[in-house]
């Protein structure tokens, strides 16, 4: 691995010569532009491989080679040396360069002149270094000035090559060289660079040459040869710079992959006037509009554009001022286009009226244009329908279908968490649920800062246009929560030390008080301080068409986690194909049914518990009625309660807070009345209360009397769901809705728990839909989450008609960790640290998670050919497991209703990668997904 070893001192040993290793496997470190193509970017890297391509299309482009990443790596396995034979071969193909050109490097009468480029494997823009210019010395300057006869350009390139080498090699900051720069222009009069004569140029190049001195003790190199040698191992180390770095994390770029290094013969922008350099896009990279995009400065070089020292001309104005080199820019816009199917980027430099192509790469664009200019490539010819589809990024879907901050905005950033729920979101802060939901009411748009969220928490979190956490893991209550409604939300943000006291948060020296603006970025974590001006989400007609056409392709299905009618909705809108998951214990969290659940929870009888189930029955059988009609026919998975039951209930410490008030207002009040019997009455509740927390209250309630063990020791409360299912189908049925309900039952660790509750569920079914049975399919299954599960899921085939994978808790059984507590704790730092390849909770852990998916999946089909599966947990929603799934030959996946879209894509892309997945049990698929439609 490169791991940035090598020699980074700077101007004391650099380049200090080559490693003395031999060159073994390394002979072929240089290929001219001839020997590349576009398909040898690992080698050549991107620019390396793209102006082969060009070379060998017969495009005007200067000579040069490529020193292949290959010797990049071997540089930094050598410890920062060059490997043996590199500048040897980099010799020889300069000597056939100088045949190419006429020219000799390092020729006092007629030198010839190189750039040297940087050029990843993946374009990562203005990572990395690059020196122009290369050759000039105090001799071969004067050979430039007398063969172009403009002695003030000559001196232009040399200052430039002093000042990029002395930065580039010698790691002297820029700014040194801008106030020398700055100084002449003030001493000669020039306001602008174009105005310094060619006098003023020498000075400057004096004056650099002395800086460079002065700061590391040795000259600037007037050897052409060590010029280009510094040069290389510079752009070497710039691959190690601390933005690459940074840029490789972001963009999740190997660290192994090393740059190539382009050495190509000068062209030359700053002649004169009919001379220029630009960037142009072959289409606008913010609308996908198909018109040339760019800008470019006349008399200029290379870095100016980029530079900023001179406001560049839009691109239409060259058109105005060099109609010729205009038209042959458009054409050779096209020829690219056309030549790569995709919208490219080009820098190209215009020396006297003849115009060269300096780099073109795929252009980077907007997640708006990138739809619409797939769309319009596909309906141009230039690609099939397949290869739209699999080019697509899955980050710009997120982008757009959530709000976002637009890009380039400059932002107070003042903490980051965990990108829990993606989207952006502006507000003002407030510190608890009641507050938000009454500044809500009023008008305000508030964002919910907590150190983390509970059930109770729930009416602010609807009320809040996003959440903010300072503890909880990308699986905490507040990320499923915000997930499921689309919500942005940052959780586990460590770094925001909330005062509730204060009704602050603390950030650095940041202090946000409650009711001031606060803005957070669930795509990436980022805290902000202030209001910012968001982009809207943006469902656009292209996008409709790419899911359309993705849905031609695809074989997995894609159903939502939705937890109520209003979800279920939205799901359907977004192209669900029936509900994967519905939590029921969210369907107990608002204010109004809070009472019914706690009744039922602290009911110390049977027969008490009964009485609080039957209040709960109707609003359950509401919902499953509102969610049968948004789903009209397609399946709806309902999952039987699996809360930890604590979670209902009050806060211990607030319950023993307000106990010890009361007791001493008692102690106070002389009252013997109505209101002391009041208070003896409340407090009796209260101290009951907290009995029944503590009696509930276990050491570990991830792995305590959660899912079936509920319902195997109170059956009575699944029996009220199972009723209220099937009473909410024939209502539906009745009304003329078809409905396919799937009764699925939790945390099933041993076939018997099935078994038992199954014959439960049947028999409600039984009584319910009596003489209607026929009218009503429905299935049982269990969601496979517990490892034992996968690992017996032949049995507990027998009893299922269904497997749901909750990768949730079956990734949390796996690894034997909590998700909560692991993602706020050490799993950030396993990742940093490369112990393990991704949080396994956002992406599933093929090696571990899933050999245990594919042993249940083979093990239950075996067991009942007829088994549907599929994938529940967060996963659904993720596209690497989305692959993971559609390559096991899963049936379908499940996943928040803003994520549906992005589901159909990436298993759109997985077969298109992976081809059609071998089905366990092939013939015996699921004869119909939509078997209710049939029925009705
Ligand atoms: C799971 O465990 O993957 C799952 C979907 O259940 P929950 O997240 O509700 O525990
Ligand atoms: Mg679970």
């Amino acid at each position: 691995m490169i791991d940035g070893k090598a020699n980074t001192s700077r101007g004391g040993t650099a380049g200090a010569g080559e490693s003395g290793i031999p060159a073994g496997a390394g002979a072929g470190w240089v290929k001219s532009f001839e020997q590349g193509n576009a398909g040898m970017k690992a080698e050549l890297g991107g620019k390396g491989a793209n102006l082969a391509e060009m070379t060998n299309a017969g495009l005007p482009v200067p000579p040069g080679f490529t020193i292949t990443t290959e010797a990049c790596r071997a540089y930094y396995a050598c410890g920062g040396m060059l490997p043996d034979g590199l500048m040897a071969e980099t010799e020889s193909a300069l000597r056939e360069l100088e045949r190419k050109q006429g020219k000799t490097f390092g020729d006092a009468a007629n030198p010839l002149l190189v750039s040297v480029r940087s050029g990843s494997v993946t374009s990562m823009p203005g990572m990395m270094d690059t020196i122009l210019n290369v050759g000039l010395n105090d001799e071969t300057v004067r050979g430039v000035a007398a063969a172009s006869g403009n002695e003030r350009f000559a001196y232009d390139c040399y200052r430039r090559l002093v000042q990029m080498f002395g930065n580039v090699v010698f790691g002297i900051e820029p700014i040194r060289f801008e106030k020398l720069l700055h100084e002449l222009k003030r001493e000669t009069g020039s306001e602008h660079d174009r105005d310094v004569p060619a006098e003023g140029w020498k000075r400057l190049v004096d004056r650099y040459k002395a800086l460079i001195t002065g700061e590391c003790g040795k000259p600037f190199p007037q050897s052409a040869s060590e010029q280009l040698r510094l040069a290389v191992e510079a752009v070497f180390r710039s691959w190690n710079n601390q933005r690459a770095k940074v840029y490789r994390k972001v963009n999740r770029i190997p660290d192994e992959q090393g740059t190539a290094v382009n050495v190509q013969a000068m062209v030359f922008g700053n002649k004169g006037d009919d001379c220029g350099t630009g960037v142009v896009f072959t289409r606008n990279p913010s609308t996908g509009e198909k018109t040339l995009f760019g800008e470019y400065l006349t008399n200029a070089q290379g870095e100016d554009v980029v530079a900023g020292v001179r406001t560049p001309l839009p691109i239409a104005e060259l058109a105005r001022q060099m109609p010729d080199v205009y038209a042959s820019l458009q054409r050779t816009a096209e020829r690219l286009e056309r030549h790569y199917r995709d919208m490219q980027d080009i820098e190209f430099t215009v020396e006297h009226g003849k115009l060269y192509l300096l780099q073109t790469r795929g252009g980077k664009r907007s997640a708006q244009a990138a739809m619409k200019i797939s769309v319009d490539l596909v309906e141009e010819g230039l690609l099939t329908r397949e290869e739209a589809i699999a080019r697509i990024e899955i980050g710009h879907l997120d982008q757009l279908l959530h709000p976002a901050i637009p890009e380039g905005e400059r932002l107070d950033v003042v903490a980051t968490g965990l990108p829990a729920s993606p989207g952006a979101a502006t507000g003002i802060a407030v510190f608890d649920a009641d507050t938000a939901e009454a500044w809500a009411r009023a008008g305000r748009r508030v964002i919910l800062v907590r150190a983390e969220t509970t059930p109770e928490d729930i009416h602010g979190v609807l009320a809040a246009e996003g959440v903010l956490t300072s503890r909880g893991g990308m699986t905490s209550h507040a990320a499923v929560v915000a997930r499921g409604m689309g919500k942005p939300c940052v959780c586990g943000c460590e770094e925001a030390r909330i005062d509730l006291d204060a009704r602050e948060f603390r950030a650095g020296d940041a202090v946000i008080r409650e009711g001031e603006a606060v803005s957070i970025d669930g795509s990436s974590g980022r805290v902000i301080r202030g209001e910012v001006q968001l982009r809207a989400a943006d469902m656009s007609a292209e996008l409709a068409k790419l899911l359309e056409w993705a849905d031609g392709i695809r074989t997995l299905r894609v159903a939502a986690n939705a937890d109520n009618p209003a979800d279920a909705a939205k799901a359907r809108e977004f192209g669900a194909e029936g509900i994967g998951l519905c939590r029921t214990e969210h369907m107990f969290l608002a204010p109004d049914r809070l009472p019914a659940v706690r009744e039922m929870i602290l009911a110390e009888t049977k027969r008490e518990r009964e009485a609080a189930l039957a209040k709960l029955l109707p609003m359950q059988r509401s919902d499953f009625e509102g969610m049968f009609r948004a789903m009209d026919g397609l399946p709806v998975t309902i999952r039987l309660l699996d809360p930890p039951l604590h979670e209902f209930l009050p806060n211990a410490d607030e319950l023993r807070q307000r106990i010890a008030e009361l007791s001493a207002e008692n102690a106070a009040a002389a009252d013997v009345g109505a209101a002391a019997n009041d208070r003896r009455e409340s407090l009796r509740e209260l101290e009951a209360m907290l009995r029944k927390v503590r009696s509930l209250h276990e050491a570990n309630p991830m792995l305590g009397q959660r899912g079936c063990r509920l319902g195997v020791l109170f059956p009575e409360i699944y029996d009220m769901q199972a009723e209220a299912v099937f009473l909410a189908a024939l209502t539906c049925l009745r009304e003329g809705v078809a409905v396919v309900p799937e009764v699925m039952v939790p945390l099933v660790g041993h076939v018997n728990e099935l078994r038992f509750l199954r014959e439960r569920i049947e028999r409600t079914a039984e009584r319910v839909l009596g003489g209607e049975a026929d009218r009503c399919r429905f299935k049982v299954g269990t969601m496979i989450e517990v490892p034992r599960a996968a690992l017996t899921a032949g049995q507990i085939a027998e009893c299922a008609d269904f497997f749901s994978f909750g990768t949730n808790d079956l990734t949390q059984m796996t690894y034997g960790c909590s998700r909560d507590d692991a993602e706020g704790k050490f799993l950030t730092h396993y990742v940093d640290h490369k112990l393990l390849p991704h949080n396994p909770f956002q992406t599933l852990d093929r090696e571990g998670v899933g050999r245990l998916i594919e042993w249940a999946l083979h093990q239950g089909k075996a067991a009942r050919r007829e088994l549907k599966t599929g994938v529940c947990g967060e996963h659904g929603g993720d596209p690497q497991s989305i692959f993971f799934c559609h390559a096991a030959g899963l049936d379908y996946v499940s996943c928040s209703p803003y994520r549906i879209p992005l589901a159909r894509i990436a298993a759109a892309q997985a077969r298109l990668a992976l081809g059609t997945a071998p089905r366990p049990g092939e013939a015996e698929r699921e004869p119909a997904w939509t078997a209710g439609r049939d029925a009705s």
